[in-house]
């Protein structure tokens, strides 16, 4: 079975856990700092902050601004449920906007729409791994006098104009499923500049208690709001900073594989690769193309039937039954999304495929065109 995305585990990452696993400290040890450390140096910014999980790492985003009740956030509905949800957990309500048909990335004329005195932040989410435009977000941000988060998720190791992702908003959230650009099994890290903020997060991941504790003695720490356990372990950690090594070989393996779409499917009718504005700066997360839906059934079905996944990522958010109920979305609400949301399927994509694995993989999508 060919997934449509996966894991890149070597002997290196192996050895790392292994240590890890004779060492004194399984967590909140040495190996959390290193992996934030070298974490943070990549991406070009002073401070990241390990979490269980991308939503932990988003839910802690919205906690450390202080979204609340009565607050709303706007969110493109072309994203993982999860990005919605850490607005709902606070209380608060998330607006959705709607979507360039191009690259499925957030309308930012949409977003300005939907701010008002209500608005304490922006979301923006780096789609399939390509960067929403930060510039124009950001300075919306500050005319507004609002928050901008990113949910770069899928855009580890894209960059612009000498910028990576995870050095563009207030505060940046990314994911290490194994799905995602680097694995911990489960994992993420929020990325940003304000010592105060960090704290903050440090604070929400583990109970809301002080995080200068470690330094005093231990029975005088201070729990001074409500936290979460929401630490990455030092199993994880060690093979998050093993496995970040390896991205720029990743990056590379996912260019190559995209470069292969690419040229399979230039001027061939029926079938339309999301755009790639800039190639070299794109991480390829996902391969997202668009064909009539009848076509997606067979597509999707062919490739199946061969044992390769494919996926549809996503239904849109506003469209999901939950939204529908608690917030009264409806269809035609964001209607680029929606129509997008029939058409489009993700090809596979990920380090672990082979050439063959690739051709294989466009033959049967053209036998069906
Ligand atoms: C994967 C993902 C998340 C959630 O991350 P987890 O680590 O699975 O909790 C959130 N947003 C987007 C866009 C994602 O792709």
């Amino acid at each position: 079975m060919i997934p449509y995305g996966k894991q890149f585990i070597d002997s290196e990452d192996i050895k790392a856990v292994q240590s890890v696993l004779e060492s004194d400290y399984l967590t909140t040890g040495p190996k959390v700092h290193e992996f934030e450390e070298a974490f943070a140096s990549y991406c070009g910014i002073d401070h990241a902050v390990s979490f269980s999980s991308g939503t932990a790492a988003l839910h802690a985003c919205m906690a450390v601004i202080g979204v609340g009740p009565g607050d709303e956030v706007i969110v493109p509905t072309m994203t993982f449920a999860a990005t919605a949800n850490c607005v709902v957990y606070m209380g608060a309500t998330p607006v959705f906007a709607d979507v360039y048909a191009t690259d499925l990335l957030v309308d930012v004329e949409w977003v300005k729409g939907c701010i008002t005195s209500k608005t304490k932040a922006i979301v923006g989410v780096d789609y399939a791994g390509q960067l929403c435009d930060w510039e124009e977000l950001a300075q919306l941000a500050r005319e507004h006098g609002i928050w901008l988060i990113a949910d770069a998720c899928h855009s580890l190791g894209a960059h612009n104009k000498g910028r990576q992702a995870g050095s563009l908003a207030d505060l940046t959230a990314f994911s290490f499923h194994p799905v995602k650009m680097i694995t911990t099994g489960e994992g993420g890290m929020v990325t940003c500049k304000d010592p105060g903020l960090v704290e903050a997060l440090k604070r929400f991941r583990s109970h809301g208690i002080d995080v200068n504790y470690q330094n005093r003695e231990l029975w005088r720490y201070d729990m001074v709001g409500l936290g979460y356990n929401y630490r990455l372990s030092d199993i994880q950690c060690a093979l998050g900073s093993s496995q970040l090594k390896k991205l720029p070989k990743f990056l590379k393996a996912r260019k190559y594989i995209a470069q292969m779409y690419f040229e399979a499917f230039q001027g061939v009718e029926g079938i339309d690769p999301l755009i790639a504005w800039d190639f070299d700066a794109h991480s390829f997360h996902l391969f997202v193309v668009r064909v009539a839906p009848d076509n997606r059934e067979r597509i999707f079905r062919q490739l199946q039937e061969r044992g390769i996944g494919v996926c549809v990522h996503y239904k849109p958010v506003h469209m999901h039954s939950f939204y529908k109920q608690n917030f009264n979305t409806t269809m035609g609400m964001c209607p680029i999304a929606e129509w997008a949301y029939d058409e489009i399927i993700s090809l596979p994509i990920h380090p672990g495929l082979s050439d063959m694995d690739v051709r294989r993989i466009i033959a049967v999508v053209k036998g069906v065109l």
